[in-house]
């Protein structure tokens, strides 16, 4: 008989109203290390009432903290900024360790997070207004901004430390309270870092944390109480968050999926547009809204360019990311992702498109029950072919082949989503027609993932973001606040006036 050592679930719980607490007698969801297949902790599915008690609590402080200076605000964030250097390697293990993506990128993922904390941290200046003296005789007019209330944050499972951290750290300074909700799937590191949050000294009630499904969304969709949602994730979810959100009166901010393509110019130099295709194709196993899902092969680029490309993807090893040595690509989140994305491979070759590098015969027999796939090159594909058309989101590269630059700018901006383009190429000139023409909200020139940092807005266009106003930069500050435009005139006949004197 063997005795197979399990171990043990890590804790799953709620934080709300300053109290961490772990539901019983709930579904739940299990959460794997995808490195080794084994479930490593259960994510309760919350009830409307949980959310419920989330959200009546945010709102009953919502009225101090609201009060609290900004200054005050933000010096919480700068102690949260502090712990979280502290606690970075912790951190990032964490990610890696629910996730599934390399230390490295793990690493990549808290940092940008930590970004976000030091751009909320000078919200006093963010929140400044305009004013003009005398825009009628002897009338004075200014706008300040004002906390909305209650905001929710719902975020996907590929940027566990980040993509939360896009959200409340500026809605807290802006003086709102939050419930956040992240995927179920990554649960763990939210944990963490809203563990140090509490430990920054923030007050009970500012910030809850509830886990869930389509109730515990819906319920927060819908609660009178919550004024502001913002979302993160798949184009159907983000289109449904942002429909339900709005009939029911609140402000959504709704960033949705992708489908990214790199433009390789014939001119491009080889080693670093090669490096930059590779790291955009295959970071975080492809599980990326910016991650390049085609290269889009120009004139010539089709033979100074593919067979190193392709070279370069085969030659990625896939591997456990939860010890060392770390391999170059990690696991996908679960079996089944891997599975759906092994079944649009399949589509994509019965369609048409060359297997050029296959990744499903990738074996990595020291952790034999992982998630993993290895990195695949589908060429000759064609616009109407599904691979071309649905979001794969794993780590496979699609090659288009075009004679021109005209017909491929054209056929990108075909495409319904709208989140980024890169371009690789010695021309400014190529660089700056592709900049004006393309039809995305962010575009890299000889940068494979321009992935917009905390003081610009992640700007998606199209089927990538539903709202107005995106997140991070200014846009988020003025996503949560409201303005307040005031006129001022002073007549001089009051008693006691000095100017009477
Ligand atoms: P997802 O849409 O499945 O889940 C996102 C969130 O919505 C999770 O919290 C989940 O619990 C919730 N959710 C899922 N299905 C729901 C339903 N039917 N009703 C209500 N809530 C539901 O996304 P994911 O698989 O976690 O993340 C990957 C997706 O996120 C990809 O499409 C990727 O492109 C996108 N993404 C976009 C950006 C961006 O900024 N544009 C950034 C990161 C990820």
């Amino acid at each position: 008989m063997s005795l197979i050592q399990k171990t043990p679930l890590e804790p799953c719980p709620v934080y709300i109203g300053g109290e961490w607490r772990e539901l019983s007698f709930v579904p739940v969801l299990p959460v794997y290390n995808p490195s080794i297949g084994e479930v490593i902790a259960e994510t309760p599915l919350c009830a409307a009432s949980d959310v419920d008690a989330a959200v009546q609590t945010a709102a009953a402080v919502f009225p101090a903290w609201q009060e609290t200076p900004p200054i005050e605000r933000a010096r919480v964030l700068f102690r949260f900024k502090a712990l979280l250097e502290e606690h970075f390697e912790d951190v990032a293990r964490s990610t890696t360790r629910e996730h599934g993506k390399t230390l490295a990128e793990s690493r990549g993922d808290v940092r940008r997070g930590i970004e976000m904390v030091e751009f909320a941290c000078s919200v006093p200046s963010l929140l400044m207004g305009e004013s003009v003296e005398n825009i009628a005789r002897g009338i004075d007019c200014d706008t300040i901004r004002q906390p909305l209330g209650v905001c929710v944050g719902i975020t996907p499972f590929n940027f566990p430390a980040m993509v939360p951290l896009w959200m409340y750290p500026v809605a807290l300074a802006c003086g709102n309270t939050f419930v956040l909700k992240p995927s179920e799937k990554v649960p763990l590191t939210a944990i963490r870092i809203v563990k140090l949050l509490e430990q920054a000294g923030l007050p009970k009630g500012v910030l809850n944390l509830v886990h869930g499904g389509h109730d515990c969304v819906e319920a927060l969709l819908t609660h009178p109480k919550v004024k502001a949602i913002s979302f993160v994730g798949s184009t159907p979810v983000a289109k449904y968050v942002f429909e339900t959100g709005t009939r029911h009166a609140k402000r959504v901010q709704a960033n949705g999926g992708a489908k990214k393509f790199v433009f390789l110019m014939p001119d491009t130099d080889v080693e670093n547009s090669v490096r930059g295709v590779m790291e955009a194709a295959y970071g975080c196993a492809g599980e990326r809204c910016m991650a390049a899902s085609t290269a889009v092969v120009v004139g010539d680029a089709a033979k100074r360019v593919l067979p190193a490309l392709i070279a370069a993807a085969r030659s990625i090893q896939v591997g456990p990311t939860d010890r060392d040595p770390q391999p170059q690509m990690g696991p996908l989140i679960s079996r089944q992702h891997r599975d759906r994305v092994i079944q649009l491979i399949e589509f994509g070759a019965k369609e048409g498109a060359r297997i050029a590098a296959d990744g499903r015969s990738a074996r990595v027999p020291a952790a034999p029950n992982g998630f993993f796939l290895g990195a695949t090159v589908l060429d000759e594909v064609q616009s109407d072919m599904t691979v071309a058309k649905e979001e794969i989101f794993g780590p496979v590269l699609n090659v288009m082949r075009f004679e021109d630059l005209d017909s491929a700018i054209e056929a990108a901006n075909l495409s319904p989503y709208g989140n980024g383009a890169s371009i690789f190429t010695r021309s400014g000139k190529a660089a700056r027609e592709f900049k004006h023409r393309i039809k995305c909200g962010m575009v890299g020139i000889n940068i494979g993932v321009p992935a917009s940092m905390a003081w610009f807005p992640f700007n998606g266009w199209n089927e990538s973001f539903f709202g107005d106003l995106h997140m991070q930069g200014r846009e988020g500050v003025q996503f949560f606040t409201q303005q307040k435009v005031s006129m001022a005139r002073w007549f001089s006949f009051g008693e006691g006036d000095v100017w009477q004197r």
